[in-house]
């Protein structure tokens, strides 16, 4: 079977995780900062924050925006269900925004209407979480403008999106957002096999971010109401939780940033090599827009009888997958209110959308074999 994604692991790789298991410390040791110090250079941010997912960096970003009961989030429906999830863990209510149909981000216009709607209710969110879908950024410039004209704070899931850059900027840099989430899942463009990491320029927000990871326990004697009582003392001053990185994550991470400029840039020559592969396919395919250079996490297209054509691409061996279904749409989130329908374009888009294979080690042959498949299940049909 080919994959639709996988991690690619070099002996360098192998050897700084198996130099931390042979050092004194497994956790909380040099490592995370020595990872902290590649995400900042590598994303021209001022702090970095690593933990153990995406999803812990998403909810200490929110807690450190003080999202809270009584508050809103806004995400997209065309998203892994963490996003949204988020919101929920600190006690807010979460809505959504469609996304754009030819690029699958979170729709500019949508979010106008959106806004100005709950302006006049009174029912503005607090914090917004567009989604860097398929490692393409959103249309951050002009979401910023919107959330400063509303008073909403913006954290950039940017999950798919590590490498991506965004009009000249490494996406990270947080120009146009209070704090970006990166993810290492072995899917996504670098790995630590589980890990994330959250980006700031706000000395404040990574504070707060650094005390949420390590249960709110801080040895900094600035973050204590009263004098230390000796070398042991410690203190707690938030409700933090335990979503440390270990130091083998941190070490593989550190040598995975060495190859991320290469992975990113295979990813974009094999998707300009399906973009024209597939011109004479009944296949639609993604839309870049100019102001970006995607780190291509995925390669999305969308088919007449997805059911159909996925069915037999899988039974020949092509390891196709499905970003997303609508979140909305999971049973859980309609229990809380929301109905099919009510975000038409996440569900046309999810009715026809298909992720074919992309990843830094798929060889030329593989992907001609990738379309060779999806001529035959198109065209059978
Ligand atoms: C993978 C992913 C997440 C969650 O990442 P984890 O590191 O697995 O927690 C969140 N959002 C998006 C868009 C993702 O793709």
């Amino acid at each position: 079977m080919i994959p639709y994604g996988r991690q690619d692991i070099s002996d360098q790789d192998i050897q700084a995780v198996l130099e931390v298991l042979q050092s004194d410390f497994l956790t909380q040791g040099p490592a995370v900062p020595r990872f902290e110090a590649a995400a900042i250079a590598h994303c021209d941010a001022k702090f970095a924050v690593a933990v153990n997912s995406a999803t812990s960096a998403l909810h200490i970003a929110c807690m450190a925006l003080d999202l809270g009961p009584g508050d809103i989030l806004w995400t997209v429906p065309n998203t892994f269900v963490a996003s949204a999830n988020v919101g929920l863990f600190c006690g807010a209510d979460v809505d959504f925004v469609d996304i754009d149909p030819a690029t699958y981000c979170m729709s500019v216009t949508a979010l106008a209407e959106k806004l100005e709607a709950a302006d006049q209710i009174g029912r503005l969110p607090k914090v917004l979480i567009p989604v860097h879908f398929a490692g393409q950024s959103c249309d951050m410039r002009a979401i910023a403008e919107l959330a400063q004209k509303y008073g909403v704070r913006v954290i950039e899931d940017a999950s798919h999106a590590i490498g991506a850059r965004y009009l000249d900027q490494p996406v990270g840099n947080c120009a146009y957002s209070d704090i970006c989430v990166f993810s290492f899942h072995p899917v996504k463009i670098i790995t630590t096999a589980e890990g994330g990491l959250a980006t700031t320029n706000d000395p404040k927000l990574a504070e707060r971010m650094q005390l949420h990871r390590s249960h709110g326990v801080t040895r900094d004697p600035k973050l204590m109401d009263q004098a230390s009582e000796g070398g042991w003392y410690y203190q707690m001053v938030e409700l933090g939780y335990n979503y440390r990185m270990t130091e083998m994550q941190a070490a593989l991470g550190v040598t995975q940033f060495e190859r991320l400029d290469a992975f990113v840039a295979r990813r974009n020559l094999l998707a300009k090599r399906y973009d024209e592969l597939l011109t004479d396919l009944p296949v639609i395919c993604p839309v870049q827009n100019p102001d970006n250079y995607s780190a291509f996490h995925l390669y999305p297209i969308q088919v007449e009888n997805r059911a159909q054509v996925f069915a037999q691409l899988r039974e020949n061996g092509i390891g196709v997958n499905v970003h997303y279904i609508p979140v909305h749409t999971q049973p859980y989130w309609k229990a809380r209110g929301f109905e099919e329908g009510d975000f038409p374009n996440s569900e046309s888009y999810y009715a026809r959308a298909i992720s074919i294979p992309l990843y830094f080690g798929l060889s030329e042959g593989d992907q001609d074999k990738v379309i060779e498949e999806i001529a035959r299940a198109t065209k059978v049909i």
